[in-house]
C-alpha cells in the first residue's frame, strides 16, 4: 500500500482541519480503502464560540460526502463535552442519536455528522481516520479471521467484534479500548467491518493506517492469498442484446419500476461467475456493512429473475422483525447478477447506483478470492446483513429521498448527439434521469460527458457493422432501450433538381433516410423489451409539410422517414411502442449556421438577423433546446396514449398553417 503523504503538500495546509482535509483526501484515492462515501475521519480542536468561551469540538465526515473529493465544509462540528455524556448513555436509538448529533452541531448548516460520530469521539486522539480496507477485511471475513488478526498485529491494535454500526458499536469500541488499549496501540480493528488508526497528527494517523493496512497485505502474500491468477475468461463477441434487455425487463417487472443493467464488466467478473464454487462464496454475504447499503441483497446466480424474487421475499417474511416495508411495497429485485454468460452485472434504480455496485463488488470478488484462498470466505449472519440492509438510518433517507426524476432507471439513444439538437435532446434527457447513449460520426462525442449515465460512441451509422456493435455495447452499458431519437442527418449545399448529382442523393438517403430504417429494425426487439413500453421520437423537419426549392434530396428523405413512422405506429402499437414526429423549422444554433452563413441567408432575404431568426407567425426564435424539450417530453406520460403524431416546432409558418 503506497505511503502517498506528500511534505509540500502538506506544508500548504494553513491549519488542523486543512491537514484533516489534506490526508482524508489521501485515503480517499485509495479504492482499497474506501469507496464511495464509505470510510469517516475526524479533528479533535478546541475553539472559542460566539461567547469567547473554549469549547472541545469534533470536526467529523459529514454523511454525503466522499473522502476523496472532501472539504473543510464537509466536516461537521459537534461539541465533544455532549458526545462523551452520551457515550456513557446504556442505550440510545438510531433516531435518538441522530437528534442528538444535528442539535449539538455548532454550524447550523454543517451536514448530518457520520453515524459513526459517537465512536470517533470517544477515541482519546486529535485525529482518527477508519477505512473498510479490502485487505483487512478480508481476513476478518475468512476462517480463523480473529487468530490471524491476533498474529498479525499483536497488542498493537484494539480487536471489536461484529456490531451494527450505530450507538452500540461506538459504546463496545469505548469499552474494548478502555479495557485493551496499551501504550503500544496504534489501530482497532472491527470484525467483518474495518478499521481505524489514530494520532497527534494529521501525519501519524494516516502513516498508521498505510502502515496497519500494508502488513495485512504482507500477511496475505506469505500465505499465498495476494496474487489472484489472471482471469482466463473471455467476454463473447456474440450479440447478446436482446438477451441482456429482456433480463432487464425481468428484473424491472420484479422490482416494479426501470431498472438499469450494466453488463459491461471485463473478464474477471466473468471469470469469478464461472467459478465451479460459485453457489457457494457468492451467497454467503457481503464483506461490510458500507457494502451493503450499496449493493443490498446477495448476488442471483443465473437469470431466474422471478425465482430470486419469490427466495428473497421469504427471506424477508423470516428476518424482518418489524415490518418497516409492506410485503406489496418491497423490491425484491437483485442488485448484482452473476451469470456464465454475461459475467457481472449491476443493477441499480439509475446509471450512478449501478456503477457503483459495479464497482464495489469488483472489490467484493477480489475479497472472496482472497478470503477463500486463506481457508475460506466467513461472512456475517443472513440477519446481520438483513439488519444493515433495512437499517432505519438508510430507510429514512430512502423516505426523504426527492421523488424519483420522470426516466429513472430508463435508456435513451440519441443519434447525432455531438452538437445541435441531438446534444440538446441528450441534455432534457438526462434532465430527466435517462441514462443516455448518444452516438454521432464526431469522435468528440466520446468526450461529451464524462458521467456515469451517458456513454457517447463514435459511430457511421450508415455501417450496418459498426452499428450492431456500437449498439452492443450501449445496451451492455444500461441494459436496453426505452426511448429512441432519431436525429441524425445532413443538410447538403441547395441544388435544384436539374443539378443534383446521384452521388449526393445516395449519400443523403443513406444517411438521412436507410440508416434510420436499419435503426428502427435493430431497435425494435430492444424497445419491445422496454418495462414502460418503448418510444421513438423522429426528428423531422418543416419541409415534410411544406418543402422548399433546392432540397430535394433532404426533403425526400426525411418525406420518406415519415412515412417510414407512420407504418412503424401501425406495425409496433401491438408491442406497446409508440413513434411521434417533430417537425422543426429554422433552428439556428447549430453547428451548420455560422454567423456568416447567417448574416448572408439574412442579407439574401432583406432581413436582420434577429427578423431572419424569428421569421415565423409567432415571430419567436426556435432553438435546438426547445425541440429537444419537446422530443423529451413526446417520451413522458404526456404523450402516452399519442402515436403517430406529428408536431410542428417552427414559431407557427404559413405554409404548414
Ligand atoms: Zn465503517
Amino acid at each position: 500500500m503506497r505511503n502517498l503523504w506528500n511534505d509540500d503538500e502538506a506544508g500548504r495546509c494553513l491549519d488542523d482541519l486543512d491537514l484533516r482535509v489534506y490526508t482524508s483526501r489521501l485515503l480517499g484515492q485509495d479504492k482499497s480503502l474506501v469507496l464511495h462515501g464509505g470510510g469517516n475521519t475526524s479533528l479533535k480542536v478546541r475553539e472559542p464560540n460566539i461567547l469567547g468561551e473554549e469549547e472541545d469540538i469534533l470536526y467529523v465526515k459529514g454523511s454525503g460526502w466522499d473522502l476523496e473529493t472532501i472539504e473543510r465544509g464537509g466536516f461537521s462540528p459537534v461539541r465533544m463535552e455532549h458526545l462523551l455524556k452520551l457515550a456513557k448513555l446504556e442505550a440510545l436509538s438510531d433516531p435518538q442519536m441522530v437528534n442528538e448529533l444535528l442539535s449539538h452541531m455548532t454550524r447550523a448548516t454543517a451536514p448530518p455528522p457520520s453515524v459513526e460520530t459517537i465512536l470517533h469521539a470517544t477515541l482519546p486522539y486529535k485525529y482518527v481516520d477508519h477505512t473498510h480496507a479490502d485487505a483487512v477485511v478480508t481476513i476478518t471475513n475468512s476462517d480463523r479471521g480473529e487468530d490471524r488478526i491476533r498474529e498479525i498485529y499483536g497488542d498493537t491494535v484494539v480487536l471489536v467484534p461484529y456490531v451494527m454500526p450505530g450507538f452500540d458499536l461506538a459504546r463496545l469500541c469505548a469499552l474494548k479500548f478502555a479495557e485493551e488499549s496499551t501504550s503500544e496501540t496504534v489501530g482497532m480493528v472491527l470484525m467483518n467491518h474495518g478499521i481505524f488508526s489514530f494520532g497527534d497528527t494529521a501525519r501519524v494517523a494516516y502513516e498508521r493506517m498505510i502502515e496497519l493496512v500494508t502488513k495485512a497485505e504482507q500477511y496475505l502474500v506469505e500465505q499465498g492469498a495476494w496474487a489472484l491468477s489472471a482471469s482466463t475468461a473471455l467476454p463473447s463477441d456474440a450479440s447478446r442484446r436482446v438477451e441482456v434487455a429482456e433480463l432487464r425487463r425481468a428484473l424491472s417487472s420484479a422490482a416494479g419500476y426501470p431498472m438499469i443493467l450494466s453488463a459491461r464488466s471485463g473478464g474477471k467478473g466473468l471469470a469469478f461467475a464461472c467459478r465451479s464454487d460459485i453457489s457457494i462464496v457468492s451467497q454467503q454475504g457481503p464483506a461490510t456493512p458500507d457494502h451493503v447499503i450499496r449493493t443490498k441483497r446477495l448476488p442471483m446466480l443465473g437469470r431466474d429473475v422471478e425465482g430470486y424474487a419469490s427466495d428473497y421475499r421469504a427471506y424477508f417474511e423470516t428476518h424482518s422483525r418489524q415490518a418497516k416495508v409492506p410485503l406489496t411495497m418491497l423490491d425484491p429485485a437483485p442488485r448484482v447478477i452473476l451469470d456464465m454468460e454475461f459475467g457481472l452485472c449491476a443493477v441499480g434504480r439509475n446509471a450512478r447506483d449501478a456503477a457503483i455496485v459495479a464497482e464495489i463488488y469488483d472489490h467484493t470478488m477480489d475479497i472472496i478470492s482472497r478470503a477463500t484462498l486463506l481457508g475460506g470466505f466467513r461472512a456475517l449472519p443472513a440477519q446481520d446483513i438483513f439488519d444493515v440492509e433495512y437499517w432505519d438510518l438508510e430507510q429514512a433517507k430512502l423516505r426523504k429521498g426527492d421523488k424519483p426524476p420522470l426516466f429513472a432507471g430508463e435508456v435513451a439513444l440519441v443519434t447525432g448527439a455531438a452538437s445541435g439538437i441531438g446534444k440538446a435532446c441528450a441534455d432534457s434527457l438526462l434532465a430527466r434521469g435517462a441514462a443516455v447513449i448518444g452516438m454521432d460520426i464526431d469522435s468528440r462525442i466520446e468526450q461529451l460527458y464524462r458521467r456515469p449515465d451517458f456513454l457517447g460512441i463514435a459511430c457511421d451509422l450508415t455501417d450496418e457493422e459498426a452499428l450492431g456493435k456500437a449498439l452492443e455495447q450501449g445496451v451492455r452499458a444500461f441494459g436496453g432501450l426505452d426511448m429512441l431519437i432519431l436525429n441524425a442527418g445532413i443538410f447538403p449545399a441547395g441544388q435544384r433538381i436539374g443539378e443534383l448529382e446521384t452521388a449526393t442523393w445516395r449519400k443523403v438517403m443513406a444517411i438521412n433516410l436507410d440508416a434510420n430504417l436499419v435503426l428502427m429494425r435493430e431497435c425494435y426487439p430492444l424497445l419491445k423489451a422496454a418495462p414502460h413500453g418503448g418510444r421513438v421520437v423522429i426528428i423531422g423537419s418543416k419541409n415534410v409539410p411544406a418543402p422548399g426549392p433546392g432540397a430535394a434530396a433532404y426533403s425526400s428523405a426525411k418525406a420518406a422517414l415519415n412515412q417510414l413512422a407512420r407504418v412503424a405506429a401501425l406495425e409496433w402499437g401491438g408491442d406497446g411502442i409508440r413513434i411521434n414526429s417533430l417537425h422543426p423549422n429554422a433552428v439556428f444554433d447549430t453547428a451548420i449556421w455560422s454567423d456568416e452563413v447567417l448574416a448572408s441567408r439574412a442579407k439574401h432575404y432583406g432581413l436582420s438577423i434577429d427578423e431572419y431568426k424569428t421569421n415565423n407567425v409567432l415571430k419567436v426564435e426556435v432553438k435546438s433546446r426547445d425541440v429537444a424539450e419537446l422530443a423529451a417530453e413526446m417520451c413522458g406520460p404526456l404523450f402516452a396514449k399519442t402515436t403517430a403524431a406529428q408536431v410542428p416546432v417552427d414559431g407557427g409558418n404559413e405554409r404548414v398553417i
